[in-house]
């Protein structure tokens, strides 16, 4: 041990620096944040209430596969998923529900989402008295996803796409061949 490591644990100079930095602050000015007038800075990893997002063009992300149910520890998430009308091979939430009261805030829900479908926003005002009004169905997340997040990511080129639609067309015409004949 170095001559000015030793000398530092016997004088406890690092309480000594701890008690400095005290001191030096009792004659700082105080400021006082204004809130709710003055909202702080959050930072862009903030995890505030989630979000359901939606692509360009208005439609929901979420394809329902339950995922983001299973990865949850609490128990927040429950999904019911449907077919789309007319759409035999794409699916949708019929319903989703979100139970911020049991939100933990870690984000394994978001991770686990294969279509980046949510998202954890930085709004935090959310305290209730009436714990109902803190369980929140698929319109309420979409709505704040909208608010939130206004600029959409681009819609995958696997949705829509030739490959996607020759499929469905397969599928309506109730013929299910195993390999996609070549040109
Ligand atoms: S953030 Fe965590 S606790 Fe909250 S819904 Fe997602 S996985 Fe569940
Ligand atoms: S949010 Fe994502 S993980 Fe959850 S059901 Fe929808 S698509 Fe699946």
């Amino acid at each position: 041990m170095s001559l000015s490591a030793a000398l530092n644990k016997v004088f406890f100079g690092e309480i000594v620096k701890g008690l400095g930095l005290t001191f030096r602050h009792m004659f700082e000015k105080s400021v006082t944040q204004q809130y709710p007038h003055t909202k702080p800075r959050l930072p862009d990893g903030y995890r505030g209430i989630m979000s359901l997002l939606r692509y360009d063009d208005g439609t929901e992300r979420c394809v329902g596969c339950a995922l983001c149910e299973i990865a949850c520890p609490s128990g927040v998430i429950k999904v019911v998923s449907a077919e789309e009308p007319g759409r035999p091979l794409n699916r949708f939430a019929e319903t989703y529900t979100f139970d911020v009261t049991r939100c933990v805030f870690c984000g394994f829900c978001v991770d686990a989402c294969p279509v980046d479908a949510l998202a954890m926003t930085k709004e935090y005002e959310w305290a209730s008295e009436n714990k109902r009004t803190l369980f929140l169905d698929k319109e309420q997340l979409l709505a704040i996803g909208d608010r939130n997040f206004p600029n959409r990511g681009k819609k995958p080129a696997y949705l829509g796409s030739i490959e996607g639609d020759w499929y469905v067309e397969r599928v309506k015409a109730k013929s299910y061949p195993e390999e996609r004949e070549t040109a």
